[in-house]
């Protein structure tokens, strides 16, 4: 099938960038322990840098396990006290550290698009209002426990030892702190080696929301910070996102002891279009589901099911679609595709790119200017993908779409079943029957229906299968921070 690349736009938009010049980041980061910024036992830093420009952005200590105790010491500490206030008074500090994260919105949606790549839409729309949201939802938990759970009586577990990842840095930090804190836990929570800084602003929040110190510890570092945290002893609950495989190593780790997991892990999720969605809402879904933050979701729509009756002009109509994402400046408020997170995830895309080239499925790519500095990737469809095919069965985590075609909605179900994730699932039709015979039938924890990539404290997330278990968000994501006597 010959591909036509369609017309470039007649014009082009000015640049239009965020400014920068508003607040200052610091040149070395301590840790935050205890409430206060302090040196790292280990002596040892590293340089976090903008993956848009190469350059360091500031320096942020390593902690080690002598410091991960220090850690799980404050945090020991401040549970004696924290886990007695009344709920109402807990809530109080979920309360304003929400509004100071609405205060300081704008410099930490630019922080956080220049440590991590994203565009300044999406960190300024999208993560720091949710952000904010979570603690403002959980807030209101907090003084309702005592009746959300009837005869039964809710008490916090203890310290929480908390790990993320660098996609959405400040945004799986509220999913992890807010819940865990209106409960009545305290908390040691580990930021992504390549986008720590959020999480230090975070850290000031608490200073300046006047949290006791030790409610929450900051430990930045590399994944053998997050290894002395999952092997130290005096830790009640690991709770992770991020990588299967670390998933796997954690569940390992912790069988045998008393720790409680819980693990939000990867996903190949799949996003179905029947003949008869309307096809340019579907598109611009597609389009979200995939191209959304890189693709740097682990609920990324990676495989594209098109109807076979209709998969023809519809991948015309994605192709031109593409055509029109602007990628570039993740500061300008026009870029909708920023800059891959790190040099190695940029060489991961690269050579799944390559499998699929090799194993035989059609590329496109529109054609398109990247910055000769940083990280980029351009937005890329595969067509003419089995199943079989890597692209098709392991998690990029980039702005890689594969696409397979289905004839009946029994075989677009076995097909998006036919994976080791379950994560999340989209589904394109104009019949209400449809989606919900689809969402029985599919093996996903989030089944969006005609929209896709939709976040809300309120509703729960997490996966089944190699996905991972537990839920966050809603009421469910209480659960795994009480004992329910
Ligand atoms: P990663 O597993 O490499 O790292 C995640 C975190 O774990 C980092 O903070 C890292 O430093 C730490 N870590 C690494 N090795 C460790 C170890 N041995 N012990 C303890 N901690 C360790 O993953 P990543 O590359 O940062 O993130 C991308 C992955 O996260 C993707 O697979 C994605 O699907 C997944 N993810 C899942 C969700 C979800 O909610 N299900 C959300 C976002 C990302
Ligand atoms: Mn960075």
């Amino acid at each position: 099938m010959a591909v036509n690349t369609p017309p470039r736009l007649g014009f082009e938009y000015a640049p239009a960038p965020e400014a920068t010049d508003h607040f200052q980041l610091a040149g070395v980061y301590k840790l935050f322990l205890d409430g206060e910024f302090v040196a790292p036992a280990s002596e040892q830093h590293l340089a976090t840098i903008n993956p848009a420009t190469e350059e360091t952005l500031a320096e942020v200590s390593v902690a080690n396990e002598a410091d991960v105790d220090r850690a799980v010491k404050a945090a020991r500490k401040a549970f004696a006290t924290w886990s007695k206030l009344p709920g109402s008074t807990r809530a109080r500090y979920l309360f304003r550290i929400s509004r100071i994260i609405q205060e300081r919105a704008r410099e930490l949606a630019i922080v956080e698009s220049m440590d991590g790549g994203k565009p300044i839409k999406e960190s300024r729309d999208v993560d720091i209002p949710i952000a904010a949201a979570h603690f403002h939802y959980y807030a209101g938990w907090a003084d309702k426990l005592e009746w959300a759970f009837p005869n039964r009586k809710a008490s916090p577990i203890g310290v929480a030892g908390q790990i993320i990842p660098w996609n959405f840095p400040l945004l799986m930090l509220a999913w992890k702190i807010a819940p865990a804190l209106a409960c009545g836990n305290t908390v040691v929570l580990k930021p992504a080696r390549t986008t720590p800084l959020t999480a230090l602003l975070f850290a000031q929040i608490c200073q300046q929301a006047e949290l006791p110190p030790g409610v929450v510890n900051i430990v930045t570092g590399i994944s053998s910070t997050g290894a002395a945290m999952v092997a130290h002893p005096d830790i009640d609950k690991i709770a992770f996102t991020g990588s299967t495989d670390v998933g796997k190593y954690i569940m390992r780790t912790t069988a045998g002891t008393r720790k409680r997991l819980t693990l939000e892990l990867g996903g190949k999720s799949a996003n179905i279009v029947f003949d008869d969605a309307p096809l340019d809402q579907a598109v611009e879904g597609i389009i979200n589901g995939i191209f959304f933050n890189q693709g740097h979701v682990c609920c990324a729509g990676s495989r594209l099911l098109v109807q076979e009756s209709i998969a023809a002009p519809f991948l015309d109509k994605l192709r031109a679609r593409m055509a029109r994402l602007r990628v570039g400046n993740p500061l300008d408020k026009n870029t909708d595709i920023g800059a891959i997170n790190s040099a190695d995830q940029l060489q991961t895309i690269k050579e799944y790119v390559e499998s699929g080239i090799t194993e035989g499925a059609e590329i496109f790519q529109p054609p398109c200017e990247l910055p000769k500095r940083g990280f980029w990737f351009p937005p890329t469809v595969f067509s003419n993908v089995s199943q079989s095919h890597r692209i098709a069965r392991e998690e990029i985590f980039g702005p890689v779409l594969s696409t397979l075609t289905f004839r009946t909605p029994e075989e677009a179900v076995a097909k998006a079943n036919n994976t080791p994730y379950g994560l999340a699932a989209g589904i394109w039709t104009d019949k209400g029957s449809q989606i919900l015979w689809m969402a029985q039938h599919l093996n996903a924890g989030v089944v969006w229906a005609n929209t896709y990539n939709r976040f809300d404290p309120t509703s729960p997330f997490g996966g089944y299968k190699e996905s991972g278990f537990g839920r966050e968000g809603g009421w469910h994501g209480l659960h795994p921070y009480l004992e329910l006597h």
